[in-house]
């Protein structure tokens, strides 16, 4: 039996409280029920793809506040959490809320920046991240660090992180009980971190964070919004090893993020 503070009811209880403290530091204090009812989006799941009239390089750059505080980092949001992520990690630790834990020898929590402005969110640990303990090391790790190169950090700059903490067998997809289970720690890594953007690298990711199955050649190229974060949507580093030609794509994207961050004009 899960201990009592991984319950499904604790994690949505603990979110409803981060994001009702949240929206009360926004200066919001009422809601009108009435009109979330009646709003299209009320029934949406965790994520909501933005359409094009709702393009984040405008969420950065006209200052909107997003649930996170002033866009993420920077933005003078203040910090929303009163936890760290070594708190968070000394929790994931711990966690043996599903099957994963059975075969793992080290939980990935994540690494990097712990404000960073930039965080990656891949699918779950391989087996060279399962032995290290870090996000993103082997092949197409590697790649990924590449590409933060590229872009003009370093991976110290950024955080990189997974949707699952600890490595599927046989390195296969998370399952939806096991993304479930995981998804506190994410939500509130991001809590902690208030990126300004996300980039979901592959299907997993996007599936997992936006609720969409869309094909990532329509989602990629151009901001979607999740909870007031712009988040660009582009390849797994381990589809350009087997598909090189998606390089230029990637490339794309992480141009647009780069130049976003850069006209947020935020440190
Ligand atoms: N693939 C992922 O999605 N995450 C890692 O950490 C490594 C490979």
């Amino acid at each position: 039996m899960s201990p009592p503070e991984n319950t499904r009811d604790d994690r949505l209880r603990r979110q409803a409280v981060a994001h009702l403290e949240r929206l009360q530091r926004e200066g919001v204090w009422g809601l009108d029920l009435a009109a979330s009812r009646e709003s299209p989006s009320a029934g949406e799941p965790l994520a909501s793809v933005a359409g094009p009239s709702q393009q984040a390089a405008s969420t950065i750059s006209d200052g909107q506040a997003g649930l996170f505080g002033g866009g993420g980092n920077g933005g003078g949001g203040g910090r929303p959490v009163d936890e760290t992520l070594e708190q968070i990690e000394a929790e994931a630790l711990e966690c043996v809320a599903c099957r994963l834990h059975e075969g793992r020898n080290k939980v990935v929590f994540g690494v990097g920046n712990p404000e960073a402005r930039l965080l990656f969110i891949g699918e779950g640990p391989g087996r060279d991240e399962d032995l290290q303990g870090e996000p993103f090391v082997g092949r197409a790790g590697k790649l990924l660090t590449k590409i933060i190169v590229a872009m003009g950090y370093e991976r110290r700059d950024v955080y990189i992180a997974n949707v699952v903490k600890c490595r599927p067998p046989q390195n296969r997809n998370p399952q939806a009980d096991e993304a479930d289970a995981c998804e506190h720690f994410l939500l509130r890594q991001v809590a902690v971190i208030q990126p300004q953007i996300i980039v979901l690298l592959g299907k997993v990711a996007v599936q997992a964070i936006l609720g969409s199955s869309a094909p990532l050649s329509r989602l990629r190229g151009k901001f979607q919004t999740w909870r007031g974060i712009p988040v660009m949507c582009t390849y797994h580093p381990a589809y350009l090893l087997r598909n090189p030609n998606a390089k230029k794509d990637v490339w794309d994207d992480m141009q647009v993020v780069r130049d976003a961050l850069a006209e947020s004009g935020r440190p």
